[in-house]
């Protein structure tokens, strides 16, 4: 079954539809990778499923429910449904832990020593553990996005969304940031990636989706999207990035 399903969502801003009868899922495991073009209506698409975006018409399912209704329902579906942003969203006064520990002790309600203890479990599992006093600003750009990611983590989501993670970083800092995503897949966190980074769509994703202005123009396996795309304008994408 379909962990999230995504049924004829549309949105508008003013009088410009930018996501345009969107239908797609997820299922338990898969991991998504979102292509396409600046502008395409991809990171508004994360931001409807994450609910920082409100749609304008359509529905997604988490599981056989609706998302929506109440705040308590909304908070509840935002723990189970992480989001890692290009511009890592760290809290800048607060170490590494605290920002680690801060969604597990005001969002799941833990105890401090169960915070602690799950904040290093996964800052380990992004090779951060040793900078748990760090403050942000004295950290790399490959490292704040791993501190965020743990972070994300620590929520124990069953959906993680990622919006052109490696986008804001250094070139020789890319790989640090993708190996980690990569060991979460192989872990089988079902993931949603944003990326421009087309040899790791294809090398991670279960399915790629190519964006084409609010649409999605096509959606594959890997293996059939990067090598013979049905949709011309898959193919005029891609033939700028080989
Ligand atoms: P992508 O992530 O693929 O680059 P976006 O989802 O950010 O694309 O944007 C798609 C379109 O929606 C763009 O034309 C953008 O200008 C527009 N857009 C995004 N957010 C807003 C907003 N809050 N208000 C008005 N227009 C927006
Ligand atoms: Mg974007």
């Amino acid at each position: 079954m379909a962990i999230i399903d995504v049924e004829h969502l549309s949105k508008t801003f003013g009088t410009h539809e930018v996501l345009k009868d969107i239908d797609f899922n997820i299922e338990k495991g898969e991991v998504v990778c979102i292509i396409g073009s600046s502008g395409s209506g991809k990171s508004t698409l994360l931001r409807c499923l994450n609910l920082l975006e409100t749609k304008s018409s359509g529905k997604i399912l988490f599981g056989d429910t609706e998302i929506g209704g109440s705040q308590k329902k909304i908070n509840d579906y935002r723990s189970k449904v992480g989001m890692v942003f290009q511009s890592f969203n760290l809290f800048n006064n607060m170490t590494v832990l605290e920002n680690c520990m801060a969604g597990c002790r005001k969002v799941l309600k833990k105890n401090k020593e169960q915070s602690h203890a799950i904040s290093i479990k996964y800052l380990k599992k992004v090779g951060m553990a040793a900078y748990i006093n760090a403050k942000p600003a004295q950290l790399s750009g490959g490292q704040k996005q791993r501190v965020a990611i743990a972070r994300a983590l620590t929520m124990e989501p069953e959906v993680l969304l990622f919006d052109e993670p490696t986008s804001a970083l250094d070139p020789e800092m890319v790989g640090e940031v993708l190996n980690v995503i990569k060991e979460l897949a192989s872990d089988g966190l079902t993931m949603i990636i944003v990326t421009h980074e087309m040899a790791f769509a294809r090398d991670v994703s279960t399915r790629t989706i190519f964006m084409d202005q609010g649409v999605i123009a096509e959606c594959d396996v890997p293996e059939k999207l990067f090598t013979a795309p049905n949709n011309p304008r898959t193919k005029e994408f891609l033939t700028r990035f080989m």
